[in-house]
């Protein structure tokens, strides 16, 4: 897979590209992360990428033009690129949006700057993609978020693909607790369960947990998660501030 990030700012992306999982994905040949510098499309002596809003009004606007010349000198590199805008009105960038995107070749994330870009850019745009209701001063932020859990869901990004169908938002849920050692800390124990090598009293806990969590927290992804009976049962137990033990006794669980 490959990301095209048109920019004003290219070494915004150095230290991204340079830890962790995106560098080993970068460095295995999964996924490569090329930030193209607007400014190398321009055509006058002062390299300008910005101008004044049509109209009136404050601040300034990314120019159509290099966006335009970036993208086709894209075009040259990759038949068929998936073109995002990062923009604040955008379609919510979520886990299902990035499953989308993760089954792209090649996307193009143009970054906004100032007060935005001309409009007509939009005519080369598949999406319009916001990370939050909030306003960033520039779209590179939002193109590492987005990258960042794209590259992830690569296949064979993940050493241990196991993290994959356990992390938060996979099913619907959110992630049961963690707990390494040591196995008691200022007072604090990691639960009993989790010591007795009961491996389908573990899952029961974990379920049971991320059951828990996900109605405390996002109550909402309740909604639209696929629930099993025994998730039923449990929600039964968890909507009735009960606990884990009290499901087991209830339910004849030894
Ligand atoms: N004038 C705009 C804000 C511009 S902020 C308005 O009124 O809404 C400058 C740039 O930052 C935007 O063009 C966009 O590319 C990026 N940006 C700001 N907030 C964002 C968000 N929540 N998600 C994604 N990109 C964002």
């Amino acid at each position: 897979m490959r990301f095209f990030i048109l920019t004003i700012f290219p070494n915004y992306f150095d230290c991204f590209k340079n830890y962790g999982i995106v560098r080993k994905a970068i460095k295995s040949g999964k996924v490569e992360v090329n930030p193209i510098n607007l400014r190398d499309f321009t055509e006058d002596k002062h390299r300008t990428v910005d101008d004044v809003v049509y109209g009136g009004g404050p601040g300034m606007l990314l120019k159509p033009e290099p966006i335009f010349k970036a993208y086709d000198y894209i075009k040259t590199l990759s038949k068929n690129p998936y073109v995002l805008i990062t923009e604040p009105w955008g379609r919510r960038f979520d886990q299902q949006f990035a499953k989308e995107l993760s089954q792209k070749e090649d996307i193009v994330i143009i970054c906004g700057r100032y007060e935005g870009v001309d409009e007509r850019v939009k005519s080369i745009v598949n999406e319009e993609v916001s990370i939050g209701d909030f306003i960033l001063s520039g779209g590179e932020p939002a193109a590492v978020v987005i990258m960042d859990s794209v590259i992830r869901l690569i296949p064979e990004v993940l050493s241990e693909e196991e993290s994959l169908r356990v992390d938060s938002f996979s099913d619907g849920l959110l992630g049961y607790p963690n707990y390494t050692r040591p196995a008691e800390y200022r007072g604090m124990k990691v639960p009993d369960v989790l010591l007795s090598g009961n491996h389908r009293l573990i899952s029961l806990w974990r379920r049971f947990m991320k059951l828990k969590k996900t109605y405390q927290k996002r109550p909402d992804l309740l909604e639209k998660a696929i629930l099993s009976v025994e998730d039923r049962k449990m929600l039964d137990y968890i909507y009735k501030g009960k606990d884990f033990e009290d499901y087991l006794k209830g339910e004849n669980i030894a």
